[in-house]
């Protein structure tokens, strides 16, 4: 068996649904993409830890030659009713950017264990851009989305590689779009119309990146200011959305198909509540944190979402919690509170209102209520 099979067959053993490799070449159409969007994306491009760097393997370390890309399915399980339109599928799966001391961060550290043991030379911390990695690779085609398909299983899939020094034997790319012609079911559905145009998407607008990135100190281009009419079509969504991918024709057979239910799932779900994530505690957040790895370190950006969450639903049965939430020590949970307040509305609402701002010193605070007062 060649190096090339036995890396293969590894990875399929392992659990993985797809493996195919390609060469360390330059992903030179990924950087002339990211670099055509602008201030779309200037975020990334400017970011001091130069993330683009990634798609220049070969400048990074010169003697790298393959790259090993893996898709891991991660809708095998079903996920709870109670989650869906909270936290993207991808979360609750625990299965994006793990820690190895979890299956799922072990899984990948296996197979760099397996290689290693094969002789093979690692490039280590190169950030590979995944979804045109797993293409180049013949493991997956794109769709309009800018989501990556795995054929038979749809994008409910994580995507991981690894970088060796070794030549092996590469596969056919597939670097098309492998979507119906003319469907356009993605773009139509996206709440913000954060995909302008097919395989275009503006984070800025995009629900899941503002849930995720929109953090103080994540970038000099972003803070936690999330924009009033991105709010508004932000739903019940705290952690990701998965709206472009629900609707998608792609999904469909693993959307409906009956999967066994994920035990830790159900436990968690019922431990999850939006008034919880509120005023969470750090208790609280340790205990959600299995579903919410690696993007949010600081609880009062779940707290600023589930404001916005609670917002969102316009009941007036949550109004006690967002006053709570008013009292919370830091200005952005109290900011997105009264926002939350003005959204729900009515009598008892502008009351609360009223009564936070004769206490309130924060004037970012002051300016959320005063605009809240005039919607309630
Ligand atoms: S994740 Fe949500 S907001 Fe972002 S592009 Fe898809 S549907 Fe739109
Ligand atoms: S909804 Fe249609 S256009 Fe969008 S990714 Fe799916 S198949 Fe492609």
């Amino acid at each position: 068996m060649s190096l090339t099979e036995e890396i293969k067959e590894f990875a399929l053993d392992l659990g993985y649904s797809r493996v195919g490799i390609t060469t360390a070449e330059s992903f030179s159409r990924h950087i002339e993409e990211v670099k055509s969007r602008g201030v779309m994306y200037d975020f990334f491009v400017k970011n001091p830890g130069n993330p683009l760097n990634g798609s220049e393997v070969k400048q990074l370390r010169p003697s790298a030659k393959s790259i090993i890309s893996m898709a891991w399915d991660y809708s095998q399980k079903s996920f709870p009713r109670s989650l869906i339109g909270k936290i993207g599928r991808i979360y609750q799966a625990r299965c994006y950017n793990v820690p190895p001391d979890r299956i799922n961060g072990m899984r990948y550290q296996l197979m760099v264990n397996f290689l290693k043991q094969r002789g093979c030379q690692i490039g280590h911390g190169i950030f590979i851009p995944e979804r045109w990695a797993a293409a180049r690779a013949g493991i997956t085609t794109f769709g309009r989305n800018n989501f990556a398909y795995v054929e038979g299983i749809g994008s409910f899939i994580v995507l991981s590689s690894i970088v060796i020094d070794e030549e092996l034997e590469y596969d056919e790319p597939t670097m098309e779009i492998g979507c119906p012609k003319g469907c356009t079911a993605c773009m139509k559905a996206c709440p913000t119309q954060a995909i302008y145009e097919p395989n275009k998407l503006n984070p800025r607008r995009c629900i899941a990146f503002n849930t995720l990135f929109a953090q103080d100190g994540n970038s000099e281009f972003i803070t936690s200011h999330i924009p009033a009419d991105i709010r508004d079509k932000m739903g019940t969504n705290v952690y990701g959305c998965d709206v472009c991918q629900e609707v998608c024709p792609r999904n469909q057979a693993r959307l409906k198909a009956k999967l066994l239910e994920d035990e830790f799932l159900i436990k968690k779900s019922q431990d999850f509540s939006l008034a919880k994530m509120l005023n969470m505690t750090d208790e609280y957040m340790i205990k959600m944190r299995p579903l919410m790895y690696s993007y949010i370190k600081e609880k009062k950006y779940f707290q600023r979402n589930a404001a916005i969450a609670i917002g969102n639903l316009g009941n007036r049965d949550y109004l006690s919690d967002l006053e709570i939430a008013m009292n919370d020590p830091e200005a952005l949970v109290r900011e997105y509170a009264a926002w939350a307040i003005g959204k729900i509305g009515g009598r008892l609402a502008k009351q609360v209102l009223e009564n936070k701002y004769a206490q309130e010193t924060a004037d970012s605070v002051k300016k959320e209520i005063k605009t809240a007062l005039f919607e309630a």
